[in-house]
């Protein structure tokens, strides 16, 4: 049986940061794709959110006029979960916290039709225990896009102990039709990605906490020094301080190791509620 290149129909649950990104993309190579939120002012956002980026893409010449206008037609906002129904896969990118994606699996799972795939988006929660959650645990995977998604290659795609190597080959076929690079990792808390990232932020975090150089300062060494293309503070207001704080504390659960502690700094912030780019104040401010 040959993979088809791309699913017909596809729904993006979460339409925040990534849930949006992610939406845009199957929704520009050609695949009707259903945004869905909790709330009708969710959705909207996400959608406005697209239409800025596309409207971007246009200007650069990457995409056509009608090129834009077929994509937005492709897309469908809404907050029923009923519009699961209709889809091959389902990619949800919903809050990094396990329950409610759990709540959000369950439902999905009892909506999807027996075939389609469920996949999350997660950074770091284990796709094995969210598969046990559900009656189909073969067709459930872990695709971790990276942010900006329109513009990031890398697809960290992960297998939990029951995938199916059947799941596992589509997922690959259709995110390499996406024009992404998939990478194949296990199922351990932060995958590969975030275990190595998050340790790097957390300690800029420190850094700048006990007063070992400024924000900037720990930036541009580590810019300039490793070949980055951002420092390490700018990265996490970019990712969100909530969503770095969120998988520390998968870090150090999954792993049992203290050395995975999220920084107080990072935690006050959060409590706070200064998360970073998206509320526009983080290490930084973003006018
Ligand atoms: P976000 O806070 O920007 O968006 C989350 C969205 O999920 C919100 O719009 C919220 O209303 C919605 N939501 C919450 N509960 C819901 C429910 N029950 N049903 C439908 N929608 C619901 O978060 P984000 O940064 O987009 O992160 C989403 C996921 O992607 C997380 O698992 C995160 O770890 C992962 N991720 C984030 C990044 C990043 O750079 N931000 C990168 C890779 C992966």
């Amino acid at each position: 049986m040959s993979t088809p290149s791309l699913p017909k129909a596809v729904a993006v649950i979460g339409a925040g940061t990534m849930g949006n990104g992610i939406a845009q993309v199957f929704a520009t190579c050609g695949v009707q794709t259903y945004l869905i939120d909790i709330k009708p002012e969710f959705v909207d956002k996400g959608i406005a959110n697209i239409h800025k980026s596309l409207a971007k893409f246009q200007e650069k010449g990457s995409l056509t006029a009608e090129q834009v206008a077929a994509t937005k037609d492709r897309l469908k906002a809404t907050t029923d979960m009923g519009a699961l129904a209709g889809v091959d896969l389902c990619v949800e990118a919903v809050t990094e916290n396990l329950d409610v994606k759990t709540k959000v699996f369950q439902a999905a799972d009892a909506t999807l039709p027996a075939q389609a795939i469920l996949a999350s988006n997660t950074s770091s929660i284990s796709i094995t225990t969210l598969a046990a959650r559900t009656k189909r645990a073969d067709r459930v995977i872990g695709m971790h896009f990276m942010n900006p998604v329109p513009l990031m290659k890398l697809i960290e795609v992960i297998r939990g102990n029951d995938t199916s190597d059947a799941t596992c080959a589509l997922i690959d076929g259709w995110s390499k039709s996406l024009g992404k690079i998939p990478v194949l990792a296990n199922d351990y808390p932060g995958f590969v990605a975030n275990r190595i990232l998050m340790p790097m932020i957390n300690e800029a975090a420190f850094a700048l906490m006990e007063g070992v150089a400024t924000k900037e300062a720990i930036d541009e060494i580590m810019k300039l020094g490793m070949n980055h293309p951002m420092g390490p503070l700018t990265l996490a207001d970019f990712i969100g301080l909530d969503v770095c704080v969120s998988i520390l504390d998968v870090l150090k659960e999954g792993l049992g190791d203290d050395k995975y502690r999220a920084c107080p700094l990072l935690r006050r912030l959060v409590a706070a509620g200064h998360l970073g780019r998206k509320t526009k104040k983080g290490f930084y401010i973003y006018p």
